[in-house]
């Protein structure tokens, strides 16, 4: 009969896969349940701030293996076109997801991590152990982690309040060639939702915009909406009308929502996308994802220990460590979202920039962590 591990994590993205790598670097036994393969292409901006390299290195993930863009500047503009930019208060670099995951897929299997490509249809928790259910067999372990990302089957297996509700956000991303400067992160603004511009490795350009379904659904098909949305944005007809797409057509996914979630759920640590998505344009969701995995790690390790006494206990750590590091954030990140979807209040907003240079970063610094340093 197989052993059970010490802890199954349901999702290998950025936040399963660094919980699976931090875990077995201490010695427990983890196994993963991803239902998709690697190497694969995800909608994500790409850009990744520089506050978690340090966790990264301690993971034995050297990121500059992957030869990312390093990115220091950031560019912003209206719907309208009218244009600022900044120096980015701790910088960051673009890498894709189809290298960073696979990446770090691999060094999860090189410390020992069981990956199983599976999708799991079921949790239950009874007798203070885990079943875990896929369409081939069950598992059992005495922790689970939730990594499974924005939304899933397991959201509604668990009735999370977010998934009862329709979101009304759409994303779009794909790769380009074409001229974009190797240091700039972009966002520019455009009615009904925005766009992040950035270069990633290969001298590839990541193009990946948040959009209303409500305005998208009245168009043909993207190349229709980008063009008659999109490029009345000037920065982003030129981006688009200089730029050859990379892919045999850009990736969408729908019913993103940034609704507050609960990072412990049916006793379930979530991490990642499944605790609370920050609204992209803050550009450190992947960095939250990392970051969120580092504290659930530690706290299941001091469990495992003995040093956390009880389930209780380490369930109520893990909510105020999510909270103190993470919730400020969302919240700025919600407010910025709100204030971006107002043609008047975003003018207003960059005309203070412009006239206050010292702002722009200031406002950065909000939705941001402090760098991850390990002692
Ligand atoms: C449009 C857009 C642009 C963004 N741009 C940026 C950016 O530039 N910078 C940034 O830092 N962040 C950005 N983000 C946010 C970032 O993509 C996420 O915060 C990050 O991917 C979270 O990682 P994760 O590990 O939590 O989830 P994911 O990477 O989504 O991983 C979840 C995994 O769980 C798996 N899964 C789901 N259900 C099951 C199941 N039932 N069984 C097994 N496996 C399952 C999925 O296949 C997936 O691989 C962006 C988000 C959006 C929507």
């Amino acid at each position: 009969m197989a052993t059970n591990p010490d802890v199954i994590i349901i999702g290998g993205g950025l936040a399963g896969l660094a919980g699976a790598i931090h875990l077995s670097l201490k010695g427990l036994s983890v196994t993963v349940i991803e239902k998709s393969s690697y190497p694969r292409h995800k909608v994500c901006g790409e850009y990744i701030s520089n506050e978690i390299l340090q966790y990264l290195n301690w993971l034995g993930a050297d990121v500059s293996q992957l030869h990312p863009a390093h990115i220091d500047k950031f560019e912003f503009s209206t719907a309208t076109g009218i244009t600022t930019s900044a120096q980015l208060p701790l910088g960051g670099f673009g890498v894709s997801r189809y290298v960073l995951d696979n990446f770090l897929y691999q060094k999860a299997i090189a410390n020992g991590c069981k990956v199983v490509q599976a999708t799991v249809t079921d949790v239950q928790f009874t007798a203070d152990l885990f079943t875990v259910t896929t369409s081939s067999r069950t598992y059992a372990a005495k922790i689970v982690l939730g990594a499974y990302g924005k939304r899933s089957n397991i959201d509604q297996l668990l009735s999370r309040d977010f998934i009862q509700k329709k979101s009304p956000w759409l994303a779009v991303k794909a790769h380009y060639s074409g001229k974009f400067p190797d240091n700039v992160v972009a966002l520019h603004n455009f009615s009904g939702g925005y766009c992040g511009v950035s270069k990633v490795e290969d001298n590839r350009i990541n193009i990946c915009y948040l959009a209303d379904y409500a305005t998208f659904k009245q168009y043909k098909n993207i190349e229709e909406y980008q063009q008659q949305v999109l490029y009345k944005n000037k920065n982003l007809k030129a981006i688009f009308e200089n730029s050859t797409l990379l892919f045999d057509k850009p990736l969408t996914i729908s019913q993103i929502s940034f609704d507050k979630k609960a990072p412990v759920e049916n006793h379930i640590l979530m991490m990642g996308d499944t605790a609370g998505l920050i609204h992209p344009l803050c550009g450190n969701g992947m960095a939250m994802a990392l970051h969120s995995a580092k504290i659930a790690s530690e706290l299941v390790l001091e469990y495992f220990e003995g040093s956390i006494a009880s389930r209780q206990q380490l369930e109520k750590s893990y909510t105020k460590a999510w909270n103190s590091n993470f919730r400020r954030r969302m919240l700025m990140g919600r407010l910025l979202a709100k204030l971006l979807r107002s043609k008047i209040m975003a003018n207003q907003l960059l005309k203070m920039m412009i006239q206050f240079p010292a702002l722009l970063p200031k406002i950065i610094k909000q939705t941001h962590g402090k760098p991850i340093v390990i002692n």
